[in-house]
């Protein structure tokens, strides 16, 4: 064995690594042998995903743009939930701020306030004049970051931007559906430095919600765990029922109307898939 001092190595699974059904991912950390390349040894991991195949991540950057494409609310939370659910760290990142008009900046300032005050951390960027990007890199140090969000947004723009070099491909978004094409196809843990990794992830479009509860779900909500303690019912789902404090919140202006929507939305899509089974 041996370190393999940055050099990077093509390299096998020993057949017994095999044979245990491990399907080794991008981010295992492996045990290598460094004359012959054969990994030895996988590590375990301390989270995966599927969907890019990725393990050991330690933070999701949320990306969305704030103009062309807009920003899609709905998708944002599903990533947002699911991400939740996975008990991963994340952060959410508005680009394209030099495209922003006043009326998107109006918005754009509610969004940011809202998921504020649900204790995300949400940066400003825009990966052509470099606004904020210092800082996003600041929160970026020392981990496997995955790059997540629709086509177009400009992931692979600010990677490149972050660090230049990695020839990463960007597509311009088509005019007629102000969507990006996809480029980015493998997975792949780009070097930023020593310890800091980036992973771009193809457009995540169609996310599901497979093998959620509707109990898990408002666990992922933090501005509804904060007021669901009070509601009259233990079981309250935040629906219909009586003297629900989520409710009450959404109407005091305390829960943003769309977060509470996006929640009904996605509780009622589980409890369809649920009566399927
Ligand atoms: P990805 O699919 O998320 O990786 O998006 P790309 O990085 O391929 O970017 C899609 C398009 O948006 C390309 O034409 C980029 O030049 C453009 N783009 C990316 N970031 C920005 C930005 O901050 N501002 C502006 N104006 N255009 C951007
Ligand atoms: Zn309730």
């Amino acid at each position: 064995m041996g370190d393999t001092c940055g050099a990077v190595l093509r390299c096998r699974a020993r057949m017994k690594i095999k044979e245990s059904g491990i399907n080794l991912l991008a981010g295992d950390l492996v045990e290598v042998n460094v004359s012959d390349g054969v990994i030895e040894k996988v590590y375990p991991r301390k989270n995966s995903i599927i969907r890019p195949p990725v393990a050991n991540i330690d933070q999701v950057v949320i990306l969305m743009s704030v103009s062309k494409p807009p920003i899609d609310l709905v998708l944002l939370d599903r990533l947002l939930i699911s991400v939740e659910s996975l008990k991963i760290d994340v952060i959410l990142c508005l680009n394209k701020m030099d495209l922003i008009n006043d009326l998107q900046k109006e918005r754009a300032e509610e969004i940011r306030e809202t998921y504020e005050n649900c204790g995300y951390r949400i940066f400003y960027t825009s990966a052509v004049t470099g606004q904020g990007v210092h800082q996003l890199e600041t929160f970026l140090k020392n981990k496997v970051n995955v790059f997540a969000g629709p086509s177009g947004v400009g992931k692979s723009t600010l990677i490149n931007r972050i660090k230049p070099g990695l020839q990463l491909k960007s597509a311009p978004v088509s005019l007629k559906t102000e969507r990006g094409r996809h480029t980015t196809r493998h997975v792949e843990l780009l070097m930023i430095e020593k310890a800091t990794f980036i992973v771009d992830t193809p457009g995540f479009q169609k996310l599901d919600l497979k093998g959620f509860s509707s109990r898990e779900l408002s666990s992922c909500f933090p501005e509804i765990i904060s007021f669901a303690g009070s509601c009259r019912f233990t079981g309250c789902m935040h629906r219909a029922e009586p003297d629900c404090r989520v409710k009450e919140a959404v109407q005091r202006g305390k829960i943003a109307p769309w977060r509470y929507n996006h929640y009904l939305m996605f509780l009622q899509e589980i409890q369809q898939a649920e009566k399927k089974f």
